[in-house]
């Protein structure tokens, strides 16, 4: 089914001029509020009562596992990372994540999996034996869906054929493997060696093993990057024609993350280069065959996160675009977040504390959100544009009763200098995104955020560009 608001099969030209007048702080929108405007001191309470709520359904769930090992740390990196040879922490760490499911299966154990998603630090780290014995875990304590998304991020420099036999065995059919760059400068500058032929030779083996699908994530903005060296990376994943790609902007954040002042700030691109940079990026990518989804994803015509896009099937949550995610999100491991029944809770961050709570029998939490009936509503709105690139207003009425332009009248003169610029459309029963404004879904979803407007300058966002 084609509607009007799914994707036409034209790419717009996006010009370095209208991304630098774009170009400004902003959340990603994989949570609505976004993560740093929840309660630093939150408890377990509203996360239970929340999983109590969410045990009254039979509907399937997504669910996240964070493993949080790597062998090194990469300069650039924003995840949250364990750096550890002691023999033993890993066998420990899934001693404790076994703990925290045994917990959140208490309460929804009943529903079926719709996706399980390793990340990371590497899950890969884990040995072959660790591997299914996680597995194992999570297997024995709930089932999944028929046709049930079982993915898991992969680092090609670490990854083993015998791992990969295994995780094919024991059922995951999407792998998430991290490339970035593959010029050598830029590897070096940021401390990431992986060689074109590692790359290679991993999306070849997970293609052959039947993997059904291979994401590729790259990031533009990182030191020592060109144009001309960056254009050579982009005709060499043409060739390699991963089904999936996430191009991220890099964000600098040395304040933050202190590792990441291995980094040589002279060598960052300037801004007008990275506009560059992106520009190119979907010149490219359009070029070679694929279809931009948002800004920053894109995909081959016949993936089903292209199809999904054109039959508004699209989905987002903590993992970036979804086809088919469950109703709620429960999260494992260290620094997780949970999104169910209207609470967003996300894990501590440190092991010590992580193994604290949970040897007490508490979940161990330490930031969340209780989401307000405003805040739902304004979730809802963010999602359909960030997913389904227009808003229904009878939709609307009937979710939330009460009228789409009466609710944000405040927000107006934001979308009406939006449709200047041609990237929305309000034609009385829709807002819908133009082709020129799925680049800029993010800008527009900042219009809806009410957290930004309140407390404008004081919240600290990664750039939109
Ligand atoms: S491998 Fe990935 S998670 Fe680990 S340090 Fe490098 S970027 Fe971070």
């Amino acid at each position: 089914m084609m509607t009007e608001s799914s994707t036409p099969p034209i790419e717009p030209e996006i010009t370095a001029a209208l991304l630098q007048r774009y170009d400004r702080p902003g959340p990603r929108y994989t949570s609505y509020p976004p993560a740093n405007v929840w309660r630093s001191d939150f408890q377990e309470t509203p996360l239970r009562e929340a999983l109590e709520r969410a045990s009254a359904s039979t509907g399937p769930l997504s669910l996240y596992v964070h493993i949080p090992f790597c062998e090194t740390r990469c300069a650039y990196c924003g995840c949250n990372v364990i750096v550890s040879r002691k023999p033993g922490v890993e066998d420990k760490y899934l001693d404790y994540v076994e703990k925290e499911l045994d917990i959140l299966a208490g309460y929804v154990g009943h529903r079926p999996l719709a996706q399980l998603h390793w990340g990371g630090g590497t899950p890969t780290f884990l040995a072959p034996q660790q591997i299914e014995r996680m597995f194992e875990a999570i297997r024995s304590r709930f089932a999944f869906v028929d046709g049930a998304e079982i993915a898991l991020e992969t680092d090609p420099r670490v990854t083993t054929d015998e791992q990969l036999e295994l995780l094919r065995r024991l059922g995951f059919n999407r792998v998430s493997m991290g490339v970035q760059d593959f010029d050598p400068a830029v590897q070096e500058a940021i401390g990431r060696y992986q060689t074109e032929e590692q790359t290679r030779r991993s999306l070849e083996r997970c293609r052959r093993m039947g993997f059904q699908g291979v994401n590729v994530d790259l990031i533009y903005g990182l030191p020592a990057q060109s144009v001309e060296k960056w254009d050579r990376t982009l005709a060499v994943i043409n060739e390699l024609r991963p089904d999936r790609l996430a191009v991220y902007s890099y964000a600098h954040l040395p304040a933050k993350l202190h590792h990441q002042r291995r980094i040589d700030e002279n060598a960052l691109p300037s801004q007008d280069t990275k506009l560059a940079l992106l520009v190119l990026t979907r010149k490219r990518l359009i070029e070679g065959g694929y279809r931009a989804i948002g800004m920053d994803h894109f995909a081959l015509p016949d993936d089903e996160l292209t199809r999904a896009m054109d039959n508004r099937r699209l989905r987002r949550n903590f993992m970036g675009y979804a086809v088919m995610p469950g109703d709620g999100m429960i999260a494992a491991g260290v620094s997780s977040i949970s999104d169910i029944g209207g609470v967003y809770a996300q894990n501590t961050k440190k092991l010590s504390t992580y193994y604290e709570a949970l040897d007490a029998g508490r979940l161990p939490i330490h930031a969340g959100h209780v989401l307000t009936d405003d805040d739902q509503v304004r979730r809802w709105v963010i999602h359909e544009v960030m997913c389904n690139f227009a808003v229904d207003y009878a939709e609307f009425e009937g979710k939330w009763g009460r009228s789409f332009p009466e609710y944000f009248t405040v927000e107006q003169a934001d979308l009406q200098a939006l449709a200047e610029d041609g990237f929305i459309r309000q034609d009385g029963e829709r807002l819908i995104v133009l082709p020129v404004g799925r680049v800029f879904v993010r800008n527009i979803a900042m219009v809806f955020d009410a957290c930004l407007r309140r407390r404008a300058g004081e919240l600290t966002y990664s750039r939109t560009v």
